[in-house]
């Protein structure tokens, strides 16, 4: 007979440029797989229905990054499980009701969470609900290695991994293996399934047909030792004897305005692009030979699946520490925090090492997993489908449970 539409709530929350790219991965896949099988919601219920410290948690995030050391202390002091699930549970008692509202505004039928703090006070709100067994609960993760435990809630239907290090680390936080999935980072499926040759790419976007690329960007905050290693690469990507540029260079700084405004205002010896905020990364990727990043996993899982060998010379301490070995040990790239190595790293590539740089490419070819997002919606779907009849329209029967706090 005719299915009724399903709703999927995804929960995302701005801080970092990565969770609202999975989000919108997930959701485009659930689109080009399902069509109007699915309705798709993307929100960040604590901004929108809770106060503070939830509804703040962008200006928090990005002042903690900005200041590693604090950051640092975030990061691992409320690693362990009770601190975590105690100052969760306290936040949840006092939200209950907001948040309760806010996730069933939607009438899910699924429950996505892309973000490491969005497990416990959502399948609090399930079980007060009675809708545990009615409404499908999984989590994403978007973080490559190194993830925070938060993570790991043994409540959810399914757990995606993005890699096995992850995998095993849901195991020992008591995991299920029934409940993980281990697939990739969901991409944006236009990165996926783009068939962009280089030459076209190029002509595109007026870049020089000829001289190799490297593409040099921080997240989507512009962040890491952008304005040095740009400098050092003005240099190091000029042939003093020859008099003439050996590559060109591509500076996307992403939100950081401060950033671009200062490069665009320097001379450069060779040809140079500065960039703000793109929508279209995909395209810049593929006129590119090379990346220099911060470790962050969107930027890293998207370069691998261009086969851009990558140069990492930051991470923000904790959940991006372990993205620097996943790209180091499996010979898909380099890291340094050194400017000046990292324009002769790629002065190198350019010139005396091109062999080095295919290796390296293929290598990250063989890593890259750009089907992880049709995996994971495929997965999400079939999930649905054995919970069958029982789905249907479960908020029907449910009173409010308002009033038991
Ligand atoms: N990004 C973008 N345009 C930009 C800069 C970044 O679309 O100008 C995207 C980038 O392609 C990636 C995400 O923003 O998907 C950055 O995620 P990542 O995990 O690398 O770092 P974050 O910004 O979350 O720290």
């Amino acid at each position: 007979g005719a299915e009724r539409t399903k709703n999927v709530l995804i929960l995302m929350s701005d801080t970092g440029g990565g969770h609202r790219a999975s989000a919108e991965a997930i959701r485009d896949a659930f689109k080009l797989e399902f069509g109007d099988e699915y309705r798709i919601f993307i929100k960040d219920v604590w901004k929108e229905y809770t106060g503070w410290p939830l509804n703040d948690m962008e200006r928090q995030y990005k002042f903690m990054v900005k200041h590693v050391q604090l950051w640092k202390v975030a990061f691992h002091g409320t690693s362990p499980r009770w601190i975590h699930s105690l100052y969760l549970a306290a936040i949840a008692a006092f939200y209950a009701k907001e948040v309760e509202a806010g996730l069933m505004e939607y009438k899910p039928d699924i429950i996505i969470s892309v973000h490491p703090l969005m497990q416990h006070i959502p399948l609090w709100v399930l079980k007060w609900q009675n809708l545990t067994k009615k409404v499908i609960f999984v989590t994403v993760i978007t973080d490559l290695n190194t993830c925070h435990r938060t993570w790991f809630n043994p409540g959810v239907n399914r757990l995606y991994c993005p890699s096995e290090e992850v995998a095993k680390r849901a195991l020992l936080d008591g995991l299920e293996e029934s409940q993980i999935q281990v697939f990739g980072l969901p991409i944006r499926p236009s990165f996926c399934r783009a068939v962009l040759t280089k030459d076209d790419a190029r002509v595109e976007l007026e870049m020089d047909p000829e001289l190799p690329a490297v593409l040099l960007m921080g997240g989507g905050e512009g962040m890491g030792p952008v304005k040095k290693t740009a400098k050092a690469l003005g240099e190091s990507l000029f042939d003093q004897e020859l008099g003439k540029p050996i590559g060109q260079l591509i500076i996307i700084c992403g939100r950081n305005e401060v950033l671009a405004n200062t490069l665009r205002s320097l001379e450069w010896k060779i040809p140079v692009k500065v960039r703000g905020f793109e929508t279209h990364m995909v395209k810049w990727m593929a006129a590119c030979d090379c990346i220099i990043t911060k470790a962050g996993p969107g930027t890293i899982a998207e370069a691998l699946i261009r086969g851009l060998p990558i140069i990492l010379n930051d991470y923000i301490p904790g959940q991006e520490k372990g993205n620097v070995p996943y790209v180091v040990d499996n010979g898909a790239g380099v890291f340094t925090r050194s400017p000046k190595e990292t324009a002769k790293i790629v002065a190198d590539w350019f010139t005396t090492k091109t062999d080095e740089l295919h290796r390296m490419s293929d290598n990250a070819l063989k890593l890259a997993q750009p089907n992880a997002v049709f995996d994971i919606v495929k997965d999400i779907h079939e999930l649905t489908c054995q919970r069958g009849p029982l789905t249907s329209m479960p908020y029907m029967l449910t009173s409010s449970f308002s009033g038991l706090i």
